[in-house]
């Protein structure tokens, strides 16, 4: 049975943080869409969106903190009202900018120019394709889904989007069950043969997700009676390899109020970096210095980082 200290324990020696690279911001919980593995609630009924003066304090963050990555997520963030802002206004600081995309959020009413907009600002996208066949995307995200991506990923395709040399688009695959992910190379090689024979759609790279314990998927496991065997199954697969490489040693999670986590997972599970006071602590009193060496928080989710070939908002780890 794993525990959070049996975690910390083979984990010892690699839960504090390193240098800062990547600020990972959580719009909000809004989404066209309302998968079953969604892990932070996402819907058309989310109400906790970011408002324009939180997102001004990241781009002080950003600004202060010059050349950190800059990693929208949510949700579908492009739903939320500041996200051209935060982009636009963040350009010149951030060394990088990316947003996770579900794809379809791009068919919505008052999108239509938002593929032209990402690819003005060069902005990567990190694009949520689970499978490359339409009963698998379509079990997992909904009726329809698959046929929406693949209209959008053409157009992205016609907007500069994954050809060579071009604006980067990565695609990214997450196990439509309680099972690991295969190995992301051949993945990858399947997903691009698949794609461009069947519908002349090219991208960049395929990221593998494991997916965490908590949210929808981790209730999901719950109701069918399957949790603790999908915890061993983690366990079992524990990779010392993966690390020093876990996204929260060079990554901050950013919250839609501002404060601020070790990452989405442990935002998801309210899991927050404290002050002394054992207050939250927000983005606006921070300094990417300051987090350097401090103690990252863990749990039993985490073995979804360390279990196989590993798993980050990056893909594998190994
Ligand atoms: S998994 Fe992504 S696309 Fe699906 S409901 Fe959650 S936030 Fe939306
Ligand atoms: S779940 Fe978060 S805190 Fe835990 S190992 Fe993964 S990245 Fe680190």
């Amino acid at each position: 049975m794993i525990t959070t200290k049996s975690f910390e324990e083979k984990a010892a020696g690699y839960l504090e943080r390193g240098e800062l690279q990547i600020v990972q911001v959580n719009m909000g919980n809004l989404c066209n869409q309302d998968c079953l593995h969604c892990h932070v609630g996402g819907s058309p009924r989310g109400t906790r969106n970011m408002d324009f003066k939180t997102a001004e304090t990241i781009i002080s963050f950003l600004r202060n903190n010059p050349g950190l990555t800059l990693d929208i997520t949510g949700g579908a963030p492009e739903l939320n009202p500041n996200f051209r802002h935060l982009v636009m206004a963040a350009m010149p600081f951030a060394g990088s900018i990316m947003v996770r995309s579900n794809l379809t959020v791009m068919l919505e009413p008052g999108q239509e120019d938002l593929p032209g907009f990402l690819a003005d600002h060069r902005v990567k996208i990190i694009a949520s394709l689970p499978c490359y066949t339409k009963v698998n995307v379509d079990g997992q995200r909904g009726t329809g889904t698959f046929e929406k991506s693949i209209r959008v990923l053409r157009i992205l395709n016609r907007s500069g989007y994954g050809r060579k040399n071009g604006l980067i688009i990565d695609l990214v695959y997450n196990p439509g069950g309680g099972f690991l992910p295969g190995e992301q190379k051949e993945l990858e090689m399947a997903y691009k043969d698949k794609l461009k024979s069947d519908f002349g759609i090219t991208f960049n790279n395929l990221l593998t997700i494991t997916n965490a314990p908590i949210g929808r998927f981790g209730r999901q496991l719950k109701e069918e009676n399957k949790l603790n065997d999908y915890l061993d199954l983690l366990d079992e697969n524990f990779n010392r390899l993966t690390l020093p490489n876990i996204m929260c040693r060079s990554l901050i999670s950013v919250d839609y109020r501002g404060v601020i986590y070790d990452c989405d997972f442990n935002q998801v599970l309210g899991l927050g970096l404290k002050d002394k006071e054992g207050h939250p602590i927000p983005i606006s009193s921070i300094s990417a210095k300051k987090l350097v060496g401090q103690k990252i928080l863990t749990d039993t989710h985490c073995f979804s980082c360390t279990a196989g070939s590993g798993s980050s908002c990056g893909g594998a780890l190994t």
